[in-house]
């Protein structure tokens, strides 16, 4: 059984890594990549971190976990990361699921939800499923109201500048339909 003491200092440990996720979240965003950030952590120390990085790097596989993972387990020189856990900004997809499964990572800490694509309860669960070799303590709700908005502004801000973008090449076309009138 946990102290009262200790229970406090592991939900204090679990906002810092999650606000640590944020901000690399937050790098995501900056690079016009969709903000999501993870970090893996063990015995209180980030081993792993990453954000979204599919755009940049030409790589449907460089979600924030994949690459959070790939580093705690290169860290670690182990391809299991047994007593490890996973912090992530958002719901972990189908593919970032099943990497956590084949990691046997212990805990996974997610802020919001993913109804669209969300493999941890949303859409299927596949992290705490009888049918799979391991299952993984899944925890939600941390930083979700902060998580969630830096998600919907950046849809909001894209859908801005399709718009913009659209309405720039209609009147170029335009000018250009006028002068050769
Ligand atoms: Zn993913």
């Amino acid at each position: 059984m946990l102290t009262t003491q200790e229970t406090k200092k592991n939900t204090d440990n679990d906002s810092s890594f999650m606000q640590r996720a944020f901000e690399l979240a937050q790098q995501a965003e900056q690079q016009d990549e969709i903000p999501v950030g993870a970090v893996v952590v063990y015995q209180d120390k980030i081993i792993g971190e990453g954000f979204n990085q599919s755009i940049s790097l030409n790589d449907p596989s460089a979600h924030a976990e994949m690459i959070a993972i790939r580093q705690a387990a290169s860290h670690l020189n182990n391809y299991r990361l047994l007593n490890c856990t996973l912090y992530v900004t958002l719901e972990p997809c189908p593919m970032c699921a099943g990497l956590l499964v084949h990691s046997r990572i212990n805990r996974l800490v997610f802020a919001t939800s993913d109804l669209k694509t969300g493999c941890a309860g949303s859409v299927f669960n596949l992290v705490d499923n009888e049918k799979l070799n391991h299952k993984i303590t899944v925890e939600q709700g941390l930083l979700s109201t902060e998580c969630s908005e830096l998600l919907s502004s950046f849809f909001k801000r894209r859908r801005k500048e399709k718009k913009a973008l659209k309405k720039l090449i209609k009147s170029q076309d335009e000018q250009r339909d006028n002068i050769s009138e």
